[in-house]
């Protein structure tokens, strides 16, 4: 089966958007779920969900994501199989964040032989470290909604409340430069060689990513409809 097939006249979607932290995975990821209403999954999300209840793997993942390191496999795995049974998967999903490491991958891949799924279209989002690096010291994100802002190309108000929710907007513990450092380095390290992992199968293809909001949505919807 494709990963995005047609069956009984509704069509079925299963992505996984991959690259370095702030090549802007989550602000496509959010944009293709308006479009093809299917669920975005972001790891990074649920952990900082996790983290802000206080819960058991909250605590455990709280400091290793303060310094830019990953949450153990086991952890990570769990999440998933769990989320991605629920009933607003049952189309398709997009994977943001998810997975970092091969044995990520290939868990993930027998999970979905065992879910009788099919295979996933991935597209890497590509940005020079130097572009991303001024992105991410320079995003503030509203704590309530999730909308995204930057002191340089979208300031947030002065007043620092969303302008779409009114809540407050802040800065991600991990957004400071010494801690985006490691997180580009863990990538480089853990994360890159997914590259070729996904690069065997048909559904791989890459993106610029340094490209506006606006032109990168459009060269990753003419690959998903092609
Ligand atoms: P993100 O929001 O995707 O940048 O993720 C923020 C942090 O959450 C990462 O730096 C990791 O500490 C942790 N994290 C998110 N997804 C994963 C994953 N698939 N495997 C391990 N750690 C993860």
């Amino acid at each position: 089966m494709n990963s995005q097939s047609s069956q009984g006249g509704r069509t079925e979607m299963y992505l996984i958007l991959f690259g370095a932290p702030g090549v802007g995975k989550g602000t496509q990821a959010k944009l293709i779920r308006e479009s093809y209403g299917i669920p975005h999954i972001s790891t990074g999300e649920m952990l900082r969900e996790a983290v802000k209840a206080n819960t058991e793997i909250g605590r455990k993942a709280g400091t290793l994501m303060s310094y830019g390191k990953l949450v153990p496999d086991t952890i990570m795995l769990e999440l998933i199989r769990e989320r991605i049974k629920r009933p607003d998967c049952a189309k398709g999903f997009i994977l943001d964040g998810f997975p970092r490491t091969l044995q990520q991958a290939r868990e993930l891949d027998q999970l979905m032989e065992e879910l009788n799924l099919p295979h996933f279209v991935s597209i890497e989002i590509k940005v020079p470290d130097r572009i991303i690096i001024e992105r991410l010291v320079n995003r503030r994100i509203c704590e309530s909604c999730g909308t995204d802002y930057n002191l340089i190309t979208n300031p947030p108000p002065e007043n620092m409340l969303c302008i779409k929710c009114n809540g407050q907007i802040g800065r991600r513990k991990d957004d400071h430069e010494m801690t985006i450092r490691r997180r580009l380095e863990v990538y480089n390290k853990e994360t890159a060689p997914l590259r070729e992992y996904y690069a065997r199968e048909n559904g791989y293809f890459e993106v610029d990513g340094s490209k506006s909001i606006k032109e990168v949505k459009s060269t990753i919807s003419q690959l998903l409809s092609a």
